[in-house]
């Protein structure tokens, strides 16, 4: 359970109540980090039997992990911590959720099987089953499937590290050795911007590195499965931190955002942290290496099939480490392209991992939300640097009939600087744009 100290730091002052998403689209006291912290408090005290109450420990699992109340909290209280810190004590007691069996423990803890469940939907995908089963046979009368489906991509290409080698070098001497940890939802559902990123990477001199690495194990963080995380994370440590590194990169800001606290992750007082931890400096989101490592090589740039683009900040991203100009200098370098700001650009899009799957009327309606700033900017592309969010946003703008374009920044900045692919996926070789398209 958190420490009394940290709970005891809120003074109820309600600031969190004006930039909570699950507040704002509720109205709901317990749906804000001031009532979540309350509520937890009472477990803390014993006054709820939190292994029983599942309306309670309900409270701590809707909250996004946004990290939003804490930057507006004159106490700075880190509510996302205590939620987490909670969701352990509900783990440890109760055991996990039979998603978080199956979708955690099952899959992202196997990128293999992960893997081979993403044939199945390029299978879905590619026969046509999709109009068969909304179009004839089932209509509208499952909405909820309707809505679950949104998520998937359409073209999926094979996951990305079928399509890459273990070391990709630049022709000369490289200027930078990249080891590129690549995350469960790049690898499989954003391949082609993973693809894209790293063919920029090797077009700009960069050796990239692609070691074995699983699941980061952030989704295992989030609901508290302590086991799974030191697992994960001693197995990654092992892979990508590595001596002769100069920096580790990945497209996924969450990804990203684990691995900079991996040192906690494989348990902080362990050899492994002590080894890991000089070399936690090294970690940088794509965005980064690029605008501060690679430079954005401007001359060479030249106008893309869209002319204004919104950005999105991912939560992990703006606030978890602290990147959210980077990426708007890359997409201001790109030739006619105008950077037109949302409102809202740094609340999240409702997406935080799965929470779009365990919570779909809380996490449409934000969502929806999101599509509808999106719409209000008329642009018709919009960029951002998580895969999650990019699914989310993807299925939002879906739902709400809207067909703007999703994509990584680097992934139109590789577009801009024309670059040939290091590999082609069919769809590719054809000059179709899957990923691209909501
Ligand atoms: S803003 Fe911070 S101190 Fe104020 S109620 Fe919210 S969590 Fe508590
Ligand atoms: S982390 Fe986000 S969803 Fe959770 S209480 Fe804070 S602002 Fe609300």
């Amino acid at each position: 359970m958190p420490g009394y100290d940290e709970i005891s730091r809120c003074n109820r002052c309600g600031f969190c109540q004006s930039v909570c998403p699950t507040y704002l689209h509720s109205r709901d006291e317990t749906q804000v980090a001031r009532g979540r912290i309350y509520l937890t408090r009472l477990l803390l005290e014993g006054k709820y039997d939190f292994t029983l109450d599942a309306e309670v420990s309900g409270k701590v699992d809707d909250c996004l992990l946004c990290g939003a109340c804490t930057v507006n909290c004159p106490s700075s209280v880190k509510t996302d911590e205590i939620m987490v810190s909670a969701r352990r004590d509900f783990a440890a007691n109760r055991g996990l959720t039979l998603f978080q069996k199956l979708v955690y423990r099952g899959l992202l803890s196997h990128s293999e099987r992960l893997e081979r469940a993403s044939l199945l939907m390029r299978i879905y995908e590619r026969t046509g089953a999709r109009n068969v089963l909304y179009g004839k046979i089932l209509g509208r009368a499952l909405d909820r499937l309707a809505y679950y489906d949104s998520f998937l991509p359409r073209g999926m290409s094979r996951p990305a590290r079928a399509q890459l080698e273990p070391v990709m070098a630049p022709s000369g001497s490289p200027r930078l050795r990249v080891g590129y940890f690549l995350g469960c939802a790049s690898n499989v559902f954003w391949s082609q911007t993973a693809l894209t990123a790293i063919s920029y990477l090797i077009h700009r001199g960069v050796e990239v590195h692609l070691p074995p690495t699983g699941c980061c194990g952030e989704p295992h963080r989030t609901c508290g499965d302590e086991a799974e995380v030191r697992r994960l994370a001693g197995l990654n440590s092992t892979l990508i931190f590595r001596d002769g590194f100069d920096l580790i990169a990945t497209d996924c800001s969450t990804c990203a955002q684990a691995l900079a606290h991996y040192d906690e992750f494989v348990g902080a007082d362990s050899r492994e942290a002590e080894r890991i931890r000089p070399l936690l400096g090294k970690v940088v989101d794509l965005n980064t290496l690029v605008v501060e490592h690679l430079g954005l090589d401007a001359d060479n740039l030249r106008p893309i099939s869209h002319s204004a683009a919104t950005y999105h900040d991912s939560c992990h991203a703006v606030r978890g480490l602290g990147v959210s100009e980077a990426p708007r200098r890359i997409l201001g370098a790109i030739p006619g392209l105008e950077l037109r700001e949302m409102d809202g650009a740094d609340s999240c899009c409702g997406g935080a991992g799965s929470y779009g799957f365990t919570h779909p009327s809380m996490s449409g309606r934000i969502a929806a939300a999101k599509a509808e700033n999106i719409a209000k900017t008329g642009a018709s592309l919009v960029a951002t640097s998580c895969p999650a969010c990019a699914l989310q946003l993807g299925a939002g703008l879906r739902r709400a009939g809207q067909a703007q374009a999703v994509a990584h920044p680097v992934e139109l900045l590789a577009r801009s600087a024309a670059i040939s692919m290091f590999r082609q996926t069919p769809e590719m070789a054809q000059g179709q744009d899957p990923e691209m398209e909501p």
